[in-house]
């Protein structure tokens, strides 16, 4: 859904804050697909500047992909301050410029999601990794996130460890 700028046009010159959930369809990236489960969220204010509306804002979004080793989804988180100018459309003189996708607005709505795909897809890593020590086998301790990683290592490191306390008994009887 657009964002409803009318605050800005009413109130040239002020910092409006607002508060924006953009839906973002997956997107193919180097041939890998990534989701966003959740709307993404924009925060900060935009501003009317002559014919520019200049947004300050923070962009929160969860992406999904597959882990490069083991495949499993893992989450990247997105958190990134941006700047952005937007102009308004019945402004721009002449053709549209074919080697500058301008960012522009008509009326008092603007649609934020081109912009806040292409934040969200410059932040993504190289290659989504379910954690450091994946070592690309399915169903690996090692392939969790880190989180439980850290939790399960100790026991699930040493299968033999029960074996081994059993051997030590056997000895001793
Ligand atoms: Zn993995």
């Amino acid at each position: 859904m657009p964002l409803d700028i009318s605050a800005a046009l009413r109130l040239p010159g002020t910092e409006v804050p607002f508060e924006h959930r953009v839906d973002l369809p997956e997107q193919d990236v180097l041939g890998e697909t990534v989701t966003f489960p959740e709307p993404a969220l924009v925060k900060g204010t935009f501003q009317l500047s002559g014919d520019a509306l200049i947004f300050k804002a923070r962009l929160e979004a969860r992406a999904r992909g597959a882990c490069a080793r083991c495949l499993e989804p893992v989450d990247h988180r997105v958190s990134l301050p941006f700047e952005e100018a937007y102009t308004r459309e019945d402004q721009v003189p002449g053709e549209p410029d074919p080697w500058e996708e301008r960012l522009t607005f008509t009326g008092n709505r603007v649609d934020l999601t081109p912009l806040v795909l292409s934040l969200a897809v410059l932040d993504l890593p190289l290659r989504f990794l379910c954690g450091k020590g994946c070592a690309g086998v399915p169903e690996s301790p090692a392939c969790r996130t880190e989180e439980t990683n850290n939790e399960e290592t100790s026991a699930d490191a040493r299968p033999f460890a029960a074996l081994q306390q059993l051997l030590t008994k056997h000895q001793e009887e």
